[in-house]
């Protein structure tokens, strides 16, 4: 039975502590999707991320622009329509040099759809990806709830900007994704309804619905793992409410 678009946020809440996953029509485009990383640098430092610029315990790569260009054409070519680009804030690959690439992917790949992924940037950024070809630009905005978005990253980076500049790209033309974590440190199930709400209100033609997974050498490396009931649950509640919104289990981000 499909979710009434109007649900209250009460009523979010309710359906979060009390439905089970079995309830909902469940979407899952995983497969489509061909997944090419190009860089895991990154001079932010969120708290949860391996990535984050002060593990100094990983092993960090790069990958060529000719590298990214042969790689998603060889998976266009298996048969994926959706390619993610992504990356973390990596001082090398500029906007421009960003750019070219996606300019070169689709050349390559003439019907694929495109989704770029690079983390918070200057606005002229995302145009300079726009232009380029990119059909669209995920940018998760990992909790709606401003106080607890302060609890997972560190203080430079603004609780309001990632839910404020997602309405200016999707006005820019490009189709907007996101994510929800299920199962963050110091998570409410009425953050959570914050979050669905969120993703419902701007009507995102992407959404990946995750759960936590706290990993080594992070200040939440000794947190415990979301529930995967209860992300079948959000996932789930999320196909429902946006019944033309591409659905992802996992995020490739980090
Ligand atoms: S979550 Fe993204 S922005 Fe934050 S440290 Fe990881 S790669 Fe960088």
């Amino acid at each position: 039975m499909a979710i009434e678009k109007n649900i209250s946020s009460k009523e979010i809440v309710e359906k979060i502590i009390n439905s089970a996953p079995e309830e909902f029509e469940t979407r899952n485009n995983d497969d489509e999707f061909a997944y090419i990383q190009l860089s895991s640098f990154c001079s932010n430092d969120c708290m949860y991320c391996s990535y984050s610029r002060e593990n100094w315990t990983i092993e960090r790569k790069r990958i060529t622009a000719e590298e990214a260009v042969a790689e998603a054409k060889k998976q266009y070519d298996a048969g994926k329509k959706y390619i993610l680009l992504y990356g973390g804030l990596d001082i090398f690959y500029t906007a421009e040099k960003i750019a070219a690439i996606i300019k070169k992917i689709k050349e390559e790949c003439p019907d694929s759809v495109l989704y770029a992924a690079f983390e918070e940037r200057v606005y002229e950024d995302y145009k300079v990806f726009y232009d380029a070809g990119a059909d669209g630009f995920i940018l998760p905005h990992r909790s709606a709830n401003e106080d607890h978005f302060s609890r997972l990253h560190p203080m430079d980076m603004y609780p309001d900007f990632r839910k404020n500049v997602l309405p200016i790209i999707k006005e820019m033309g490009m189709k907007i994704g996101t994510g929800i974590t299920v199962g963050w440190p110091y998570q409410t199930a009425e953050m959570l309804a914050e979050d669905i709400e969120f993703v419902k209100n701007l009507e995102f033609d992407l959404v990946v619905v995750d759960r936590f997974i706290p990993q080594q050498d992070t200040d939440f490396e000794s947190f415990a793992k979301g529930d995967i009931r209860q992300t079948e649950k959000v996932r789930g509640i999320v196909s429902e409410l946006l019944p033309d919104a591409i659905i992802l289990s996992k995020l490739e981000l980090c």
